[in-house]
């Protein structure tokens, strides 16, 4: 744990780093962040953060899947592989290569696609917390959820501890959808 609260500490101070970038380039007007949430309707706010959820999930699974390529695995992702069981501190541990490479999608994102601030720190505060529960190592979600449709698209704290205790499989942050389209699904899943 004292390891994972260190490799969490470089992570935050390089995601902080990202997110000064951030906002300088959005107080000079090169994001395509907006304020007034009427801008381009409210309809418009549940859906841009649909559309984000998904192209993280995109990005997040496939670099994950290039992440577990030996070589880029030992230099890249070992680090947060070292917590064979979970705890909450899991979350963030990651060697500053994997820091980088997770924090450049959400900037990326942000050049192109028009979000509210508020969105966003839904959306922030959204991707932390999920982050925590996916590596508790507990189950928080009732079994009725887990069972349902949308629970079984859901990532859950059981999803991801199966992705620490097997490696090769449940590569997803927030969606089971890829795992299940490329069949890196972990037998232990059904549900
Ligand atoms: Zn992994
Ligand atoms: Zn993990």
């Amino acid at each position: 744990m004292k390891k994972e609260i260190y490799w969490s500490v470089v992570s935050s101070a390089i995601f902080a780093f990202f997110g000064a970038i951030l906002y300088f380039l959005w107080l000079n007007g090169k994001t395509a962040i907006y304020t007034d949430p009427f801008e381009y309707g409210l309809w418009y706010l549940p859906l841009s953060l649909i559309v984000v959820l998904l192209i993280h999930e995109t990005y997040y699974y496939w670099l994950h899947r290039l992440m577990h390529v030996p070589k880029v695995y030992k230099i890249v992702h070992k680090v947060h592989h070292q917590s064979l069981s979970t705890t909450p501190w899991t979350a963030f541990s990651f060697h500053p290569w994997e820091s980088v490479l997770e924090a450049l999608i959400l900037p990326i994102i942000l050049l192109i696609i028009p979000l509210n601030i508020y969105v966003l720190l839904i959306y922030l505060i959204f991707m932390t917390f999920s982050s925590v529960v996916n590596h508790l190592d507990i189950e928080i979600y009732p079994l009725w959820f887990r069972k349902s449709t949308f629970g079984k698209l859901w990532i859950d704290a059981t999803h991801h501890h199966y992705h620490h205790k097997e490696f090769t499989t449940n590569y997803g942050l927030y969606f089971t959808f890829w795992d299940k389209l490329m069949g890196t699904e972990s037998s232990k899943m059904e549900k």
